[in-house]
């Protein structure tokens, strides 16, 4: 088996090829355009193994990839690149609209036009895999869940233009007979993912004694999930799952946000203990509210639970545990994010 995974150099898709090339025999191409959220330190002794190689492509360049499922023939394509923020995606809508909308068509397209040409049983073998988020259902209250037939409803730039792409994904798989399955995962958390999102950026800059800034009162609720359960229901879905289908994956724990910088803090407390016995939670500062912000997110995934066997292997008290002890453990990774210097630039020049 080959594959080719998108933006396999961001938080997720750098779990999805370290867990390949640890328990499979797979091959796997990279394929990624390496914008600053794309860190090949994230593949860790993966990189070196030849079973990995790394296709340097923007998902936009149709051309490329074009040329590169010709030549390398992949049984399956896992679709994990595109813009993931949503506070940037408030400043700065355009680039999603770019990859997320854009960049999804064209790979489409590409897939569509290479499966096409395939003979069998490569063609049934086929899968084009899009991984997407929780957040294409928009917000809910106090109660209810969000389940596989309930209707998009996406609230933030980044949630639409992932809204956007699951419909032409869908659209692919019913008009032109493309064999797709979709993923709508909820919040994943766990080592390697960029410091701008909630949890590893409060980890580190707590380890720097900066303020905690948290939106409005912190009340916002998500469902977390650790990444590696996130991994393991993607082989999943991706072997298992059934033509066409979507499959909502989530970790059964919602968190408000103030309880989970509170965790965080008693973590780090016991951790890595500040000096002069201050207390981590110290530094918790409230801050406005980002426009639009989602009250509450929360998955049913009894579907996948029921259909697949998938459940996931961590709590969030372990899986938190885990994370805090990886970002302790692995500073150098997070110290060349913050420099820069994981994205080969050059530091420290300027007169
Ligand atoms: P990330 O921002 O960490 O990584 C995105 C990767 O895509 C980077 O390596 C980047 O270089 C690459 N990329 C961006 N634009 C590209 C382009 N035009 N061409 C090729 N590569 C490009 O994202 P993540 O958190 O790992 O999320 C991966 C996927 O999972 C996304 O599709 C996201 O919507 C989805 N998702 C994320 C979460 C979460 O909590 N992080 C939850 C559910 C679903």
């Amino acid at each position: 088996m080959k594959i080719i995974v998108t933006g396999g150099a961001g938080f997720i898709g750098s779990a999805v090829i370290r867990h390949i090339i640890a328990h499979t025999n797979w091959h796997v191409i990279n394929l990624d355009k390496l914008t600053y959220a794309g860190n090949l330190d994230s593949i860790g002794v993966a990189a070196y193994d030849a079973r990995y190689s790394l296709a340097r492509i923007d998902i936009l360049d149709q051309e490329a990839v074009r040329s590169l499922l010709e030549r390398e023939q992949p049984g399956a394509i896992m679709h994990l690149a595109a813009e993931s923020h949503v506070d940037r995606s408030i400043d700065g809508p355009s680039a999603f609209i770019d990859t997320n909308i854009t960049g999804t068509y064209r790979l489409l397209q590409e897939a569509l036009n290479y499966w096409s040409g395939l003979n069998e049983p490569k063609k049934s073998a086929f899968r084009f895999h899009h991984v997407s988020t929780d957040e294409v259902f928009g917000s809910l209250g106090e109660i209810g869940l969000f389940r596989e037939e309930t209707p998009y409803r996406p609230n933030s730039p980044y949630s639409a233009s992932k809204a956007a792409s699951d419909h032409l994904v869908r659209s692919w798989h019913h008009t032109f007979g493309l064999p797709v399955v979709v993923t709508n995962c909820s919040n994943n958390y766990g080592p390697c993912q960029f410091p701008e999102k909630l949890i590893p950026l409060m980890i580190v800059r707590a380890l720097e004694g900066k303020s905690l800034p948290l939106y409005g009162k912190g009340l916002n609720i998500r469902d977390w999930l650790f990444v590696d359960d996130h991994v393991r229901a993607l082989l999943s879905v991706l072997q298992n799952g059934q033509l066409g289908q979507t499959y909502n994956i989530g970790g059964n724990a919602e968190r408000r946000n103030i309880d989970i910088v509170e965790s965080l803090c008693g973590l780090l407390d016991e951790m890595s203990p500040r000096a002069n016995r201050l207390l981590y939670n110290e530094l918790i500062t409230f801050v406005t509210d980002r426009p639009g912000h989602d009250l509450r997110y929360a998955i049913d995934a009894t579907k996948i639970r029921e259909e697949l066997s998938w459940q996931p292997q961590e709590t969030f008290e372990t899986g938190l545990r885990k994370t805090v002890q990886w970002y302790l453990d692995n500073e150098t990774w997070w110290r060349r994010v913050l420099s820069g210097a994981y994205r080969g630039e050059r530091l420290g020049l300027a007169g």
